[in-house]
């Protein structure tokens, strides 16, 4: 073998799969087929749980420079309509504001310091496997060459070769109706609203700020981000006819017809890169399958949906972090059968959720009367904090339950772990700071702390932690929302004696009880059996 595991991609999703392999003590080798890291910028922030998970791996403060914990989002959006979240008491929704291009720059980074393998200028062409290895034919700057490895991870994007070369199918829809135009530029500083920021257009009124703005001709969006040229963007329901570069006239022109007035906009102060994309049509599209023998596919390579609500590196990012682990168990031997197929049974239903709200959404700001009735409806339904906590929920990603096997009765078990605030004899801690290291993790909150005993067969693969809960009511909220059955409802408030977590941060096992008796150690052996291979 040349490699455990060959990741092709070095976009995001690739590069935080080697974050996650290393840390599980695997080396992969990413191919990226760039030379050099892209200056085009997509994502401009995250949005959801991956914010806090980008937290469990130190990360959080490295992209936003604040070494405070994250903090829920008082509001957002969901199509185009106000999302006022600061009645929740235990807002689900995190945004995160950085830019893709700096995403990667720190993944880059930490997968650097981690040691990871980056191959730029490195193309995956061909691939072919067998029952023990799969063979990767790449083009790099010094020709063909061939590496065979225990797995290959496809995280080269919507149009992935990997995904294409193994078969595995990608159905769903395209559509062809729709422009998006977006622009770094200036806008004159005497239409900026001083009350919301947002700007206040000559013949049309106050559009406020980072949202997005529905008309019957089409979407509007102003954002002006600190330390960063304004971006404006428009969204029209037209077939694309242009094919020359986009231009700024072709903006004015389009913020003209989607608002119906003239708002005046001049190139962006700076050297740049700044941006000016046209983006006609889009595709809404979920992979088959997620795994085809040794080739496993993550992120875009898996699933591509309308960026409506910026849900993509949500998503895919914490594709990656549910199958490192798993990934890495399979390596190292010790993973139980079904481990690495419980990627694609966990993974490919918060996906197809993903796809049915940013579908939801693009129909919610449509053109039309139609549209605008079922708006008016919608708009009501968000009166009721019930179904906010709902939407809520469904953007931040975490309203699906895993299923964690037959003891999974405890209300914590399948979601993913609260933040709880503990005390231990080094000092105050959060769970967020035990988990940077990415291994399963029991959590002894129990008065004795005498779960480590239950430990012994599985001490080479599984941290034992021993606390005291600092906040019991406050920090014990199942952040990650209602089960997979929607509408099940939230799990009871519970304070948790102990938890079993996988490295992805989900409770594979948990109770309430301060004194574990013999039942409940047998349940946690056999989750530690199910979860992290039999006992050495
Ligand atoms: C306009 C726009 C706005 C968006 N806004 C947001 C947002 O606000 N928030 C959000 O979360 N998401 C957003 N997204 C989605 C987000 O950008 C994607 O989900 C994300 O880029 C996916 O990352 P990835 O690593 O899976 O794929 P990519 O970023 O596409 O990376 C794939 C990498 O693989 C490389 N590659 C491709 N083929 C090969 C090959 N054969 N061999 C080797 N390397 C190869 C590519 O060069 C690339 O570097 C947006 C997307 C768009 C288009």
């Amino acid at each position: 073998m040349s490699a455990d595991v060959v990741i092709a991609g070095g976009g995001p999703n690739g590069l935080m799969l080697a974050c996650e392999l290393r840390l599980a003590g695997v080396r992969p080798v990413v191919l990226e087929r760039l030379p050099a890291r892209t200056t085009e910028n997509r994502a401009n922030g995250l949005v959801g749980q991956v914010v806090r998970m980008l937290d469990r791996r130190g990360l959080y403060e490295r992209l936003s420079g604040d070494p405070e914990p994250p903090r829920p989002a008082p509001h957002f959006m969901f199509g185009a309509l106000p999302l006022d979240l600061t009645a929740l008491d235990d807002n689900p929704l995190y945004t995160l504001p950085v830019p893709q291009l700096r995403i990667e720059e720190v993944l880059e980074r930490r997968a650097a310091e981690l040691g990871v393998e980056i191959r730029r200028g490195h193309e995956v062409v061909g691939l072919s496997q067998d029952d023990a290895s799969v063979t990767v034919e790449i083009s790099g700057p010094a020709g063909a060459y061939r590496l065979r490895a225990r797995y290959l991870v496809g995280a080269d994007g919507g149009h992935s070769v990997t995904r294409k070369l193994s078969g595995i199918g990608f159905p769903g829809v395209t559509r062809d109706d729709t422009v998006s135009r977006t622009a770094h530029v200036t806008v004159p500083a005497e239409l900026v609203d001083p009350g919301t920021g947002g700007l206040d257009v000559p013949g049309y009124g106050v559009v406020p700020p980072f949202t997005h703005h529905r008309t019957e001709r089409g979407l509007f969006a102003y954002a002006p981000f600190p330390a960063r040229p304004a971006l404006v963007t428009t969204l029209e329901w037209e077939p694309s006819v242009e094919q020359a570069p986009m231009t700024l006239d072709e903006l004015r022109g389009s913020v003209r017809r989607v608002l119906g007035v003239d708002l005046p906009l001049d190139p962006p102060a700076g050297t740049g890169p700044h941006l000016m994309r046209r983006l006609a049509g889009g595709n809404t599209r979920l992979a088959d399958r997620y795994r085809e023998g040794r080739v496993l596919l993550a992120g875009d390579a898996a699933h591509v949906h309308s960026a409506i609500g910026g849900p993509g590196l949500n998503l895919g990012l914490q594709d990656t972090v549910n199958l490192g682990w798993k990934l890495a168990a399979e390596i190292h031997g010790w993973g139980p059968p079904g481990l690495l197929d419980s990627y694609e049974s966990e993974r490919r239903p918060v996906a197809q959720r993903v796809v049915m709200h940013t579908q939801a959404q693009a129909a919610l700001i449509a053109p039309g009367a139609e549209v605008t009735a079922l708006r008016e409806l919608f708009a009501e339904l968000l009166g009721n904090g019930d179904a906010v906590r709902r939407v809520a929920d469904l953007m931040a990603g975490g309203d699906i339950r895993y299923a964690m096997g037959p003891g999974d009765t405890h209300p914590l078990t399948g979601r993913w772990a609260p933040d709880l605030a503990l005390d231990r004899p080094s000092g105050p801690v959060r769970l967020a700071e035990l988990t940077r290291g990415a291994r399963p993790l029991l959590l002894d909150l129990t008065d004795d702390a005498s779960l480590a005993k239950e430990l012994p067969g599985w001490a080479d693969r599984v941290d034992a932690v021993a606390a005291r809960p600092r906040r019991p009511a406050a920090g014990t909220t199942a952040d990650s929302g209602t089960t997979a059955d929607v509408g099940s409802g939230r799990p009871a408030h519970r304070s948790p004696a102990a938890l079993l977590l996988r490295p992805d941060c989900y409770v594979a096992w948990a109770t309430d009880s301060a004194r574990p008796g013999s039942g409940e150690r047998e349940a946690l052996r056999a989750a530690l059996a199910r979860w992290f291979g039999a006992a050495a």
